[in-house]
């Protein structure tokens, strides 16, 4: 018998309405298992395909009897919670607008530990750097600043942005935002290869750690008109200082800016269900994580 995949007719648009579409685990299951291995179970470790495995939460392989669970190698692993509360949350980050605090998702999972709350976001914050993955192409706007955030005295990190420009309109199109130590030659050249697609010509502030003569995969174009970066670093720092009031800790700063830029890229799409699809997407990928990294101290927020 071949599993029958789970067809999602319409995408809920209220709580009420999720809570109704994914009334139990088995459908949270059937759900993931159909948007994980969407042309039937393939072993993790063998590759063998078995189209005729039901959705289960685990599984062995019948060729290489390796045991395999639904959240295996995603961003999931490991995890005891339901299934159902990672829809819920993956569904409530996409359809609310301008983001939340951990104590905000720990109210509305009611769950008693901060501690998982916080985790839970960062985790997710991961999978919306892993899907949000396509660079920034063609003409792009390139600068830095440092911004503030946190108590008295504030943290102070500084950020390289970049924003497409579409033209001809000139209107702003994807956005990429890292964390960087200084701003040099050598940050920037980092930057540009980890987000930007080669060949895209560069619009930067006159200053010599964008102008590296030696720079061969970009055009560069020096600007006394730089604000689509600036007015994005200025609206990071407003958002971070107001949704996460100062709880933030300089080492986790990068997740935070990669939420941003999912917020703001995926405007785009067409619905809430396409920016659902894309952070699941993100959550169930087999990239791998460094788990350690988030999972230290959490910050209150
Ligand atoms: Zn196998």
């Amino acid at each position: 018998m071949q599993a029958t995949p789970f067809i999602m007719e319409c995408f809920p648009k209220t709580l009420d309405e999720f809570r109704t579409l994914f009334h139990s685990e088995e459908i949270s299951l059937q759900f993931l298992f159909s948007k994980r291995w969407p042309n039937g179970f393939e072993c993790s470790y063998c590759n063998w395909e078995n189209k005729d495995q039901l959705p289960s939460k685990t599984m062995t392989c019948s060729h290489c009897g390796h045991p395999t669970s639904i959240t295996t190698d995603t961003i999931m692993h490991g995890t005891k919670k339901p299934l159902s509360q990672w829809l819920m949350s993956i569904w409530w980050l996409t359809a609310t607008e301008g983001g939340h605090s951990a104590k905000d998702l720990q109210r509305f999972l009611k769950l008693s530990s901060y501690q998982t709350a916080w985790t839970w976001l960062q985790k997710l914050r991961m999978a919306m750097a892993v899907a949000d993955n396509k660079p920034c192409r063609e003409t792009v706007e390139l600068s830095s600043e440092n911004i503030f955030f946190g108590g008295v005295p504030p943290a102070k990190a500084t950020i390289l942005a970049a924003a497409e420009i579409i033209l001809p309109a000139g209107i702003t199109g994807r956005i990429k935002m890292d964390v960087i130590g200084n701003l040099t030659q050598e940050t920037v050249n980092t930057f540009l290869e980890n987000n930007l697609l080669s060949g895209s010509s560069l619009i930067v502030p006159n200053y010599e750690a964008y102008l590296d003569n030696n720079r061969k995969n970009f055009i560069t174009i020096t600007s006394s008109s730089i604000y689509r970066t600036r007015d994005l670093l200025k609206s990071f720092e407003i958002w971070l200082n107001k949704v996460h009031r100062g709880g933030v800790a300089n080492k986790h700063l990068q997740l935070y800016l990669d939420e941003f830029c999912f917020r703001r890229n995926t405007e785009m799409l067409p619905d809430k269900e396409s920016i659902f699809n894309l952070l699941l997407a993100g959550v169930i990928s087999r990239k791998s994580f460094s788990y350690k990294s988030i999972i230290s101290k959490p910050n209150k927020e």
